[in-house]
């Protein structure tokens, strides 16, 4: 088989050039990694076809199999979509004015105790200005955190204006030698024209260097929307995506960049204040790409199976739905490749030692062949009902004995009962896998 399969590489490393069955086949992955990972539909389209144009007839490199190299090409494509390089705050004035805008509960508070916490051990002076005066809990929230953090707070309760709080914190930093403000401004619930007013009059009296959203990634296409939004009325001058922690792979980031423009600055990955990272295009395209699942995918497909087949035949055997009709399939694969338990061996976490019953000679596949072909459709999907007269008319309409009958039939009990482990192995697993 070994021999088979380099000639397989070989000829793909003869060709020279990713064709376009290579690239289609990658493709298909790359598109549902990013539709699961909520990556707008629009942009997943567009994005798919710049890298089929991009990657069709490309020199295959030695270093890499046409699968890896067509997942480079997407995942460099993601990450120039995603502004390339972090781009860092533009600080460029003294004092500087930072201010947060976002929907209410976006994560805006939190977002802004961890700023003033990261630029202070920068050694910049920090003053957080509590500028949402509409819930008397959000200026105490703040205040707790600041001072938990010993970040100096301005605040002037809620009788002023948010452009008055911000505009006497611009004086009393340029007094006591602020580096820096940090406008904690108002959400709503949803964008509305009052609150974009108002933040309009902020950032007109006070000329922000950075008017930075924060939108929360766990609400995917929503976070879109928004973030149109706020760019169309507002202008921004980038994102920070919050909410990152868990199992929420972050699709939004991708299609905010390409909706609005502006680059993602910061993460927020869980509550605390020390949850906070720098944004790394590179590594959010590998995180939104699952590169483990898809590099594996790949790999099967070079290995001549067709990837689609292959996902396919992993999700049967995990939701324990795979048949005889499923087994006949990779019978006729096994005859072109080589043996059943080299097959299954590829198929990850199933240990290919415990297959040496299923190993079977060409003579063998043919008679299994016949034999599931005399069943009914009925019996090849759920073989619990071949009872002793239907073993009896399916070893005679086979051309095979009973006992070939029934021997497969064990197999394939066997083939079912180890695959159920491994289904149930791998939800441990993955349940104990966290986030990213
Ligand atoms: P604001 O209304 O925009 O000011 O949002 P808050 O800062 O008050 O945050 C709303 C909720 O989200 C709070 O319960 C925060 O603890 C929580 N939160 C903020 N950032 C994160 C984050 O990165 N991860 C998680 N898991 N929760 C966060
Ligand atoms: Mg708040």
């Amino acid at each position: 088989l070994s021999e088979k399969l380099q000639g397989v590489f070989a000829n793909l490393k003869k060709k020279g050039k990713l064709s376009e069955k290579d690239v289609k086949e990658a493709m298909r992955e790359v598109r549902v990694a990013l539709l699961e990972a909520d990556v707008n539909f629009q942009v997943v389209k567009k994005f798919i076809k710049t890298v089929r144009e991009k990657s069709t007839g490309q020199e295959i490199l030695n270093s890499l199999t046409p699968g890896q190299q067509v997942i480079k090409i997407v995942r460099d494509e993601l990450q120039e979509l995603m502004g390339g390089q972090n781009e860092g705050l533009n600080l460029n004035t003294h004092p500087a004015p930072i201010m947060l805008v976002g929907l209410q509960g976006a994560g805006k508070t939190t977002m802004s105790v961890k700023l003033a916490k990261k630029l202070s051990q920068d050694n910049k002076k920090v003053l957080l200005v509590a500028a949402d005066i509409y819930r008397p809990a959000a200026i105490k929230q703040l205040e707790s955190m600041a001072e938990q953090q010993e970040i100096d707070l301005f605040q002037l309760g809620t009788n002023n204006s948010p452009v008055d709080i911000c505009k006497a914190a611009m004086e009393h930093a340029k007094k006591y030698g602020h580096d820096i403000l940090i406008f904690d401004t108002a959400g709503r619930l949803h964008v509305d024209d009052k609150l974009m007013d108002e933040l309009d009059d902020i950032q007109q009296a006070t000329s922000p260097c950075e008017t930075l959203l924060v939108v929360d990634a766990m609400t995917g296409q929503d976070a879109v929307n928004v973030a149109q939004n706020f760019n169309d009325k507002l202008g921004i001058s980038g994102v920070v995506l919050t909410k990152l922690d868990g199992d929420t792979r972050g699709g939004a980031a991708i299609s905010i960049k390409a909706v609005t423009g502006a680059p993602i600055k910061y993460i927020g990955t869980g509550e605390k204040v020390e949850n906070l990272e720098v944004f790394h295009p590179d590594r959010m395209a590998s995180r939104i790409l699952g590169m483990g699942d898809v590099l594996s995918l790949i790999e099967k497909a070079e290995q001549s199976i067709d990837a689609d087949k292959a996902k396919e035949l992993q999700e049967k055997m995990k939701n324990q739905q795979f048949t005889f009709d499923d087994f006949i399939e990779q019978l006729q694969q096994i005859k072109k490749m080589g043996s059943l338990d080299q097959i299954l061996g590829m198929i990850p976490g199933l240990p290919s030692k415990k297959l040496k019953g299923l190993s079977a000679d060409e003579g063998d596949l043919v008679k299994i062949e016949a034999i599931i072909k005399s069943m009914t459709k009925e019996e090849r999907v759920n073989p619990s009902i071949i009872n002793g007269s239907r073993r009896k008319r399916i070893a005679l309409g086979s051309g095979t004995k009973v006992q070939d009958v029934n021997r497969l039939l064990k197999q394939f009990e066997q083939m079912k009962k180890m695959m159920k482990q491994f289904g149930s192995m791998e939800k441990n697993l993955s349940n104990k896998k966290g986030g990213f």
